[in-house]
């Protein structure tokens, strides 16, 4: 049966399908059994000539019950787990049922509690409410037309002191329902904090608090895990290191917090000049790294000088006259190469454009 529920269908349905299967053939059958055994003892109203068309009836219902879920018509719907519906539908199957029990009504009432504590914790407690309503008040309907119609053996006092009996272990029931639910909504916000906690810890642990870019230590793994990619012939991989020129001198002529915003400012215009696939990383102080997959170098060249180009470009209100420019060591990624002897060509390359007067790329391959 596993197979049947899980072909073609999404783990969630498969599971809602398999959780409705086992609610409707585990109830319908200990409900059918009852009421049978009450056929048996001579004790059902109407005998076979209403057993068996009432049951196939009710037979149907699941069935078509499990089809909807089956067909996929469930996922249309606010609750696509169709608890209420359920719980309704199975609640009046067995009001039907009392209807023609001259004895046992009260035991096949009993099984609205199982009903009840399959959907206690799906929902709300308004709805437990309305379920309460539906089996106590239905319960009630039945015996008043029983007790009208003097039909059969109707024993009114005990009759009704049993109907009293159902009526106060429900309401007790819903009431508990209730609490139940007043824990699953603090639960789910408790849920909701950590997982904005989870949120923000984890963007402390991967982002740099200043300008929001990856950190060293993200940077350098996913440069491992991109290095890797890149080996397997997934792409060419561009990298860059990027030290901004003369720094220094900006913090000592303008200030340390004017300095900030040149970093800011630099981060902003790597979001904006490197592609989607393309990282950014602040590896400390005025020095970054771009990750690039790339066809080739060439193009790893052509996307650094765009940014380095911006950067030049850019004016800053505090500083009018100011210029920042930085310098950059790029290379690719060689065949066997690891992420270390990638980093080491970087830096190399980017001191001698240090060296070669800043303000320029040096790129060489591996
Ligand atoms: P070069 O062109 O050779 O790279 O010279 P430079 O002055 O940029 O390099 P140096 O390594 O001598 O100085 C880097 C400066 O960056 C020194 C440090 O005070 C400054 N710095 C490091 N982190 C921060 C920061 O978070 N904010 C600011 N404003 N300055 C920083
Ligand atoms: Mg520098
Ligand atoms: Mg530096």
């Amino acid at each position: 049966m596993q197979g049947w529920l899980s072909l073609t269908l999404d783990r969630r349905q498969a599971r809602r399908l398999s959780r409705l299967a086992f609610a409707l053939l585990a109830g319908g059958t200990a409900h059918t059994l009852v009421c049978w055994l009450v056929l048996q003892w001579g004790f059902f109203r109407g005998d076979k000539d209403v057993f068996y068309p009432l049951f196939a009836l009710i037979w149907c219902g699941h069935a078509a019950f499990l089809l909807f879920v089956r067909l996929g018509g469930n996922r249309r719907l606010r609750d696509p787990a169709m608890t209420e519906p359920l719980m309704l539908w199975s609640t009046l199957a067995l009001l039907a049922s009392t209807v023609f029990l001259e004895q046992g009504r009260l035991c096949v009432m009993g099984f609205f509690f199982a009903i009840l504590q399959q959907g206690v914790f799906r929902i709300r407690q308004i709805q437990v409410i309305r379920m309460g309503t539906v089996a106590v008040g239905g319960y009630a309907l039945v015996l008043a037309g029983l007790h009208a119609t003097h039909t059969g053996l109707f024993d009114a006092r005990l009759e009704w002191s049993q109907w009293l009996l159902f009526a106060v272990v429900t309401g007790a029931m819903v009431v508990l329902a209730g609490e139940i639910g007043a824990i699953r909504l603090r639960l789910g916000e408790r849920n909701e904090q950590l997982t904005e906690l989870l949120e923000r810890i984890r963007n402390l642990a991967v982002r740099d608090e200043l300008t929001g870019l990856y950190g060293r230590r993200h940077a350098m793994e996913l440069l491992a895990k991109t290095c890797g990619q890149a080996r397997r012939g997934a792409f060419t991989l561009g990298v860059a290191f990027v030290d901004l020129d003369h720094f220094k001198r900006i913090n000592d002529r303008h200030g340390h917090l004017f300095g900030d915003r040149v970093l800011v400012r630099f981060a902003e215009l790597t979001r904006r000049y490197l592609s989607e696939r393309d990282v950014a990383a602040r590896l400390g102080g005025e020095e970054f790294l771009l990750i690039m997959p790339v066809n080739d170098l060439s193009e790893a060249r052509a996307t650094v000088a765009g940014l380095m180009d911006a950067l030049r470009a850019q004016r800053f209100m505090a500083a009018p006259a100011l210029e920042v420019t930085a310098s950059a060591g790029l290379t690719v990624v060689g065949a066997d190469e690891g992420p270390d002897a990638v980093l080491v060509r970087a830096d190399r390359l980017l001191y001698e454009a240090k060296a070669a007067g800043r303000d320029r790329i040096v790129a060489a391959p591996p």
